[in-house]
């Protein structure tokens, strides 16, 4: 395992390292990682900026082919690189090699969409006169990412920028370099022309600070928390930088009167519990009409239950530990905090203690929310949800809307024409409907509105918008 920076085609070290702790068990811990400095931020971006200019006229089968060897190795090594991501990330075994798997899903698809880059041509409204429209890659991309998908997130940014014939410069959250150093491996492991892909580890005031303010940048795509990709837009509009951001949310699964009962607590118990909670796409606010209101709640309970939070590494595992202690500290701010509002906490929320010492805490689940309460205004980020109660699909509808947010939201219903209008008038990204507000395919655009995103949309097809600038040609034959 290296654990280093990969700058220029080269494996490097840095002046200071930080322990990659197991959140499973905190006496493990899974490597030191060197953190890279601002002018080995400089090196990668000068790196990436020469080795782009090879990359975008590198035939597209020799693209086609590094990408596809991405995305199998990635596929075939999904267990055990899924295993490195749950002892670092804590997700759970299940959870961390469908990461994995679906990781190398990107790569194979970005690589099928190396050969399915077309332009348009017509006529001019000048006669005598060609037009083409063509696309060419933006230049040297930045990619920042999180920590709760360490392998599938920066896969679905690398793959396109690569795929569009950019350079990446990418810097991973600090909590998870393992993962980022295992993906960074089979990258570095091609025939790129050097210094194609640069990892540099380290801190958002230090790395990921000098990245965004490189006047050598074309382009910054982020993923993370409203409060960092504020202060990413303030500086990528200094030098007016091409930028993409995703965000947090406060995804609201509606569930109405006429909903299969069973159905709604799957999509409830997936959507709100799932990843523990650390999920931009989570369900944190449960809306539920007044007639299934009591009938949800007590089956809730009794599914709650039979969550087995564990070891992440522990097949027997439903939801492993929170990420770290701010996190856990940060989950159980916000108990205390429903709780003074006037929320009440009817199932879960205890800290949990195991063999092993690690982040452990019981999912939550409060009740009597109401939209207003913070609880049900700040994105939380851990395994706790609320239920508030509407009167009708127009109250839930204004409820789910009710937010600065707006990346995903779901509803449970028989009712296709009640199906229909939630579909047509949430404010979201992404809508879903008798399905949980997490869980999305590769192949199609990913995002949300208001303040979960800026920019154009990732994934599919659509990623094509950011990682390429549109030139039209007037051609005189
Ligand atoms: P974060 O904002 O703390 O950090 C994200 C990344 O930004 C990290 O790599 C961090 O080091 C870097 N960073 C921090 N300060 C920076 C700065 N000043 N300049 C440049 N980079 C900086 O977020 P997090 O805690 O790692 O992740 C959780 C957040 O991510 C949640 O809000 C969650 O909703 C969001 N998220 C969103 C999506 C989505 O697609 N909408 C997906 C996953 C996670």
């Amino acid at each position: 395992m290296f654990t280093s920076n990969h700058i220029d085609g080269q494996w490097v070290t840095g002046d200071l390292a930080v322990a990659d702790i197991n959140p499973s068990d905190t006496r493990d811990t899974v490597g030191e990682f060197a953190q890279a400095s601002a002018s080995q931020v400089e090196e990668a971006v000068e790196a990436a900026s020469r080795a782009q200019q090879i990359w975008r006229q590198t035939g597209l089968e020799q693209r086609y082919a590094i990408l596809m060897n991405i995305g199998r190795e990635l596929m075939e090594r999904s267990q055990e690189l899924g295993e490195l991501l749950c002892r670092e990330e804590g997700k759970t075994l299940a959870e961390g090699t469908g990461e994995v798997y679906r990781a190398g899903q990107f790569f194979t698809y970005y690589a099928a969409e190396v050969l399915r880059q077309m332009g348009e041509v017509c006529d001019s409204v000048r006669p005598g006169i060609d037009v083409a429209v063509t696309r060419e890659p933006v230049g040297v991309v930045c990619v920042i990412t999180p920590w709760n998908f360490p392998v599938a997130l920066p896969s679905w940014k690398i793959a396109p920028a690569l795929a569009y014939g950019n350079a990446v410069v990418w810097k991973p959250a600090n909590l998870v370099p393992a993962s980022a150093t295992a993906l960074m491996e089979i990258i570095a492991r091609q025939e790129l022309p050097q210094g194609l892909v640069n990892l540099v580890l380290g801190s958002g005031g230090v790395v990921g600070e000098a990245m965004i303010n490189s006047r050598d940048v074309d382009a910054i795509t982020f993923t993370g928390s409203l409060a960092t990709g504020r202060r990413i837009a303030e500086a990528a509009a200094g030098n007016l930088t091409r930028l993409q951001m995703e965000m947090g949310s406060k995804n609201p699964l509606v569930i109405l009167d006429d909903a299969d009962l069973e159905t709604a607590v799957a999509c409830a118990i997936n959507g709100s519990f799932g990843g523990t909670g650390q999920k931009c796409t989570a369900s944190s606010r449960i809306i539920v009409t007044r007639g299934i209101h009591d009938l949800f709640v007590e089956t809730m309970k009794v599914e709650m239950k039979k969550l087995v939070v564990g070891h992440a590494l522990d097949p027997s595992s439903s939801i492993g530990p929170v990420v770290d202690k701010a996190q856990l500290e940060r989950n159980l701010h916000y108990l205390e905090v429903g709780k003074q509002e006037g929320a009440r906490l009817v199932a879960g929320g205890e800290r949990l203690e195991r063999d092993t010492p690690g982040y452990y805490m019981m999912p939550a689940l409060f009740t009597e929310g109401s939209n207003a309460m913070k609880l049900n205004r700040d994105e939380v980020f851990g395994p706790i949800s609320c239920v508030l109660r509407a009167r009708d699909l127009d109250e839930a509808l204004e409820m789910a809307n009710d937010t600065e947010f707006g990346l995903s939201s779901s509803i449970v219903t028989q009712s296709l024409s009640h199906a229909s209008h939630f579909r047509k008038h949430s404010k979201t990204g992404c809508v879903m409907v008798n399905l949980p507000t997490s869980g999305t395919d590769y192949h199609v655009p990913f995002g949300g509105r208001k303040n979960s995103s800026f920019g154009s949309r990732e994934q599919g097809r659509h990623a094509a918008e950011f990682y390429t600038h549109v030139k039209t040609a007037y051609v005189r034959p």
